[in-house]
């Protein structure tokens, strides 16, 4: 549909689902790896390489599947299959530049993404707006997987991505960066532990993954499972502590924006009325009305009286969804929610 991001099927083995994934999207796969060069720029692009090699070995290791799977979006979109890793590793790569390179030079951490799961009585919803850069309007894609050995899944990412938030079988996952004070090399990539996270049949399977693998650097993983059951997760490169709706006292729902919650990993109690606007107002929102359907979670998605939707000069948000846990529907905007129309996809 014209104006609308491009969604594609694949299936069948990781290499057949990643031919697929690059010979569909070819020209926006080349394109995300030319933005991706540009935005953190050619020197910055090369020099992480040194470091980023040795996750690209760790990923060998720990998710052969989704390497294969990256080498066949290669072969599909004709390109170099170091490019198509470092699409995959755009998160690490943004913080490397900001931990490594730029260091010790203090940088404002200007991304921002918000994400919300709410237990209705009939359904398990799960919202998120990604907020990001402009010029990624031209490179998102819809991906909808059906692995021979795995669970269906669709998720919103650049094009050429293993992974990001979108909708499982069991689950539905959001994810926020965090302002991570480390980054290692050695650890599984941001779009990786999503996609696993995907294909987990429970939130407790779904934080096991986290058990057994490490992250580059920080990231909140709220995933939201059929049962009912909210957890989330702020991993980092030395570990990751798991939030309640108990530990945050709220009932039914969970909320999420970039800024660590856990009391130890934040330095102290967060008052996040002065440290997470985006958090502050939809925390006030919820509490004035927990939000009953899809459109409730839109409401407050496309909330402007604390930027939870994200209007800014060189940034926007680009993709906003809606997730339906257990009837398997997916309900996403492009670009800001408060003006864009809902284009609904199902799992199957
Ligand atoms: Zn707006």
């Amino acid at each position: 549909m014209p104006g609308f991001y491009p969604q594609i099927d694949i299936a069948g083995t990781p290499k057949e689902m990643g031919l697929a994934h690059g010979r569909q999207l070819r020209a926006r796969v080349q394109q995300t790896a030319a933005s991706l060069r540009s935005i953190v720029g050619s020197e910055i692009y090369d020099a992480s390489w040194r470091d980023l090699q040795q996750t690209y070995a760790y990923c060998q290791q720990h998710a052969p599947a989704l390497m294969e799977e990256i080498e066949g979006i290669a072969q599909g979109a004709e390109m170099d299959i170091r490019n198509v890793f470092m699409i995959n590793a755009h998160l690490e790569v943004v913080s490397w530049k900001r931990m490594v390179w730029q260091a010790p030079v203090a940088v404002a951490h200007s991304a921002a993404c918000s994400s919300h799961a709410v237990v209705t009585d009939a359904e398990v919803l799960l919202g998120w707006n990604g907020d990001d850069w402009k010029g990624w309007l031209d490179c998102g894609a819809i991906v909808r997987g059906h692995p021979a050995h795995g669970e269906p899944f669709i998720y919103f990412s650049w094009a050429g991505s293993v992974g990001r938030p979108g909708l499982g079988s069991h689950l539905a996952l959001g994810a926020n960066t965090l302002p991570g004070k480390h980054w290692r090399a050695d650890g599984l990539l941001y779009n990786m532990l999503c996609r696993q996270v995907l294909e987990a049949r429970s939130a407790e399977e779904g934080v096991e993954i986290f058990k057994t693998n490490h992250a580059c650097s920080g990231m909140n993983y709220l995933i939201a499972d059929e049962a009912g059951t909210l957890v989330d997760v702020e991993a980092h490169a030395d570990g990751f502590e798991v939030l309640t709706p108990e530990d945050r006292g709220t009932r039914g729902y969970l909320l999420h924006t970039n800024c660590f919650l856990n009391p130890q990993l934040a330095g102290g109690e967060v008052d996040v009325d002065t440290t997470c606007s985006r958090l502050s107002a939809a925390q006030r929102l919820y509490r004035e009305k927990v939000p009953v359907d899809v459109a409730g979670v839109r409401a407050v998605q496309s909330d402007h009286t604390g930027g939870v939707c994200v209007h800014r000069e060189e940034s926007c948000t680009v993709i906003s969804f809606v997730a339906e846990v257990r009837s398997g529907q997916f309900h996403a905007i492009r670009g800001n929610p408060c003006e864009g129309t809902a284009q609904t996809f199902t799992l199957n």
